[in-house]
């Protein structure tokens, strides 16, 4: 979207709290809003695209299963390539509605008289209402509403309304579930096979109940929906007839209906959906059809719907009053990204075996891949619902074995993870890559993204922190943890020159970097952000040896065939990995520095939008390997994962001196070398300049808030939200402008909260301890709910004070602690 149709946007909505809404409709954004107003439960979502649509070009209806993924081979550029892909289920919504013997309602050809489209937030209900005339004049209200049930998260539904507002007639509704879909919603992708399903079966079951059987291609998952056509109400009275309208790929109830001028219908659609990946079912369509039958009414099922909607909101409460930043918008922009976060991974998703997908369950970016922006999600899952982090935690565990067979391959020992990952913890990661600009395939090294281990254990030891869950530590964490702290002790060389251990071949976060200009071999030496990361690992590794209850470390030592020298030489490491360095600044990676410098100003003029300029460069037959520029946070992650001090002390050890100085000239170098072309940079930048400089880090925070809401990538988010940001927009707000921490058994506060913000409160959840935080540019309390649970430590500003169930502590800026 450009910025012009983003301005329209907003101008059009009103803007409340809970709730986005749209006052006409506009074909140029319905990607986008589809994405927006997608409904989910952690299990499936469906994008929030209109019933009587089809994959057009405009619309794109889509509905995707936790997990659900199928492989595809073709051949490009002379290489055969197989993709892995979350598949696009059946669709569902598919209804629409005729007038005696007029054509099928259509959105785009239709004549629009009132629109307007509410996603309701709290309850999880999206509507839509309508006034349309058709060619005759005659004129038909529709008012329509769904859910996808966050209680029974097999079951959906979808009420439409049509009231007869000019005319009286035969009213005709074809409502069925469209099992002819492709994954034909990404752009780039569509000259690559995209057919995942084949239909089993699309037939009428029993009197009032259809069903659609697929089956995956290649992973053989069966999905069954069925689906059930009521008139809501009173017997309508005159004649109502109902017929099957079957296509090899469809099934559908059509139904004609007498209305009278003035009059109103309500049909009442209900779906349940089951895969062969789920549990406790006989197969999927029984299940299906067995779970339709014993579903109510819509209005049943909804307000069941809402309660879970509303239990889940007390645990992510969060309220911004008073701020000056965006206004009320920025409190509606957070509770809708966490709402997406918590229909993508939901308590439905605790049992599944199922990642984080980066562009949620929301579209077909990514092919709906898991990469490592679990880092970025966890934390907020972590305070709140541990019991999500740890699913997508089980997740990573199962797939260790593939990572040590994926290390194994390499070279290595321990577990490498993939840099993408579906079904079975293979890497995904494609190896051509398409440049919309040139049309032309290049390869692509992302599989040497190594670091994504790290966001494997960085979040397995901070679930460990925030929760003191030392059983699964335990029982699954420390065993990953070992293994990658194993992983990279083989990845590491020793460079007698230096006398340092040293890390070749890899890619960074900034994907920008693949290689060194006119090299052969993919990859770049000595990542910064790699190698401290690997030393932060390789102590985590040698702290997780200590913790753990004496007979398991003896267990786990004896299975992983852990010797004290590989222990000692971790050790070593620790203090002997090399960090580049250069004028007083943090390297990206070796030989940064030596690359050429870009004409930041030309390209700006040139092309205004520079941030995918890795695209741009290569489309003038040069390559982002040459310069100076990064696409998004690199050397600045380890400011947001680790504090100042942490890394101090890291640093420290290794031999380095990380001074003040040398944060903010590499804060400052980094700053003017990034473009900013992942959602993941507007994050991390305002983390890190939260505490430096607090309007740039507001400007990041704004545009991090923006990131969806006005598809600041122009395009992207019709493909599927930027979940990692979403997650990370409400963790700014709670963790880093709180300066939270949960390190040392100790609930910890160091506040640099921005006043232009107000008051912030939210609810978080610390050792058993349901807490809610409220914070201004005054002070911080922290209220405790009434309960059993042991006191807590909490620290902030240099005391330390115990909390107790049901008790409170505040915190005041400058004069003394209270305590209450
Ligand atoms: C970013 C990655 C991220 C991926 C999925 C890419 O644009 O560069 O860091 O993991 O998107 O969100």
């Amino acid at each position: 979207m450009t910025g012009v149709a983003g301005a329209r946007a907003v101008k059009d909505r009103t803007v409340t709290a809970w709730s986005l809404e749209y006052g006409a409709y506009d074909s140029a954004e319905e990607g986008q809003r589809e994405a927006l107003c997608t409904l989910g439960n952690g299990f499936f979502a469906t994008r929030g695209a209109a019933p009587e649509s089809r994959a057009d070009g405009v619309h794109y209806p889509g509905t995707y299963a936790a997990g659900c993924y199928n492989r595809l081979r073709d051949e490009i550029a002379g290489q055969a390539v197989e993709n892995e892909s979350m598949v696009n289920l059946p669709n569902w919504l598919m209804l629409t509605f005729a007038i005696d013997d007029g054509p099928w309602f259509e959105l785009d050809s239709a004549e629009v008289l009132s629109f307007g489209q509410e996603l309701d937030l709290r309850r999880g209900i999206l509507t839509r209402r309508m006034r349309v005339r058709d060619p005759v004049g005659r004129c038909t209200q529709l008012m329509q509403r769904r859910f996808v049930h966050m209680e029974q998260s097999h079951l959906a539904g979808l009420e439409t309304t049509f009231t007869a507002l000019n005319w009286s007639g035969r009213l005709r509704v074809r409502s069925g579930v469209d099992g002819g879909v492709e994954n034909a919603g990404v752009k780039r992708y569509r000259n690559l096979s995209s057919r995942h399903l084949t239909t089993v079966a699309a037939e009428p079951r029993g009197d009032d109940l259809l069903l659609l059987v697929a089956e995956t291609t290649q992973s053989h998952i069966r999905v069954a929906v069925a689906a059930r056509n009521r008139i809501a109400g009173d017997d309508p009275g005159g004649e109502t007839e109902w017929s099957v309208a079957h296509e090899p790929d469809s099934v559908a109830h059509q139904l004609a209906i007498d209305v009278a001028e003035g009059e109103q219908q309500t049909i009442e659609k209900i779906v349940a959906l089951y895969t062969s990946r789920d549990r406790a079912i006989p197969e999927p369509s029984e299940a299906a059809v067995c779970e339709l039958k014993h579903a109510g009414s819509f209005d049943t099922l909804l307000e069941r719907h809402v309660l879970a909607w509303t239990h889940l909101w007390q645990h992510f409460h969060v309220d911004l009053t008073d701020g000056a930043v965006m206004g009320d918008e920025a409190l509606r922009t957070v509770r809708l990204h966490l709402f997406h976060v918590l229909q993508t991974v939901s308590p439905n998703s605790i049992d599944l075996d199922a990642g984080v997908p980066a562009r949620g369950l929301h579209g077909e970016a990514y092919r709906g891949h898991v990469f490592w922006d679990e880092l970025f999600v966890l934390p907020v899952l972590n305070l709140r619902v541990p019991a999500l982090s740890r699913a997508s935690l089980r997740y990573r565990y199962r797939r260790l074995p593939a990572a040590r067979r994926a290390a194994r391959d390499a070279g290595f020992t321990g577990a490498l993870y993939p840099w993408q990952s579906g079904s079975d913890g293979s890497e995904q990661s494609q190896r051509l890559h398409l440049n919309p600009l040139s049309g032309r395939w290049t390869p692509d090294a992302s599989h040497l993204q190594r670091h994504a281990c790290h966001a494997v254990a960085y979040t397995a030891w901070q679930y460990y922190e925030a929760t003191g869950d030392l059983a699964f530590l335990s029982d699954h964490g420390a065993e990953m943890i070992l293994e990658i702290a194993r992983f990279w002790s083989s990845a590491a060389s020793y460079d007698r020159g230096r006398d340092r251990f040293v890390i070749r071949g890899v890619m960074g976060p900034d994907e920008f970097h693949t290689g060194y200009p006119g090299a052969n071999e993919a990859g770049i030496d000595n990542n910064a952000y790699t190698n401290i990361m690997a030393a932060w690992v390789l102590q985590r590794a040698l702290d997780v040896l200590a913790v753990l209850p004496p007979r398991r470390r003896m267990e786990l030592t004896e299975t992983l065939g852990l010797r004290q020298e590989e222990c000692s030489r971790w050790e070593e490491m620790t203090r002997r990995i090399f960090v580049p360095l250069h004028d007083g600044v943090i390297s990206q990676f070796e030989g940064y520095a030596d690359l050429a410098e870009l004409d930041w100003e030309h390209y700006r003029s040139r092309y205004g939008d520079i941030q995918r300029l890795d695209r741009i460069l290569e489309s003038e037959g040069r390559s982002a390997n040459s310069f100076q520029v990064s696409k998004q946070a690199d050397v600045l992650m380890l400011f947001y994962l680790l504090s100042a001090d942490e890394l101090r002390a890291l640093l420290r050890r290794l031999g380095y001196r990380l001074t003040r100085e040398t944060i903010r000239k590499t804060i400052e170098y980094y700053l003017a070398r990034t473009s900013h072309g992942s959602t993941l940079s507007a994050l991390v930048h305002a983390w890190v300049l939260s505490r430096a400089n607090r309007d740039q880090a507001l400007e990041h925070f704004t545009r991090l808030l923006r990131s969806d809401t006005a598809d600041i990538q122009g395009g992207t988010t019709a493909e599927g939200v930027h979940l990692a940001a979403m997650a990370g927009s409400v963790d700014v707000l709670q963790r880093c402008f709180t300066g939270l921490e949960t390190t040392g058994d100790t609930l910890r506060f160091n506040p640099a909260w921005p006043g232009q913000l107000g008051t912030l409160a939210f609810a978080m959840r610390y050792r058993e301890h349901p807490l809610t935080v409220r914070i201004n540019g005054a002070s911080i309390r922290i209220s405790a709910e009434p309960g059993k649970a042991p006191p807590i430590r909490v620290h902030c500003w240099g005391q330390t004070r115990m909390l107790a169930p049901g008790g409170s502590v505040e915190f005041v800026v400058r004069p003394k602690v209270g305590v209450r």
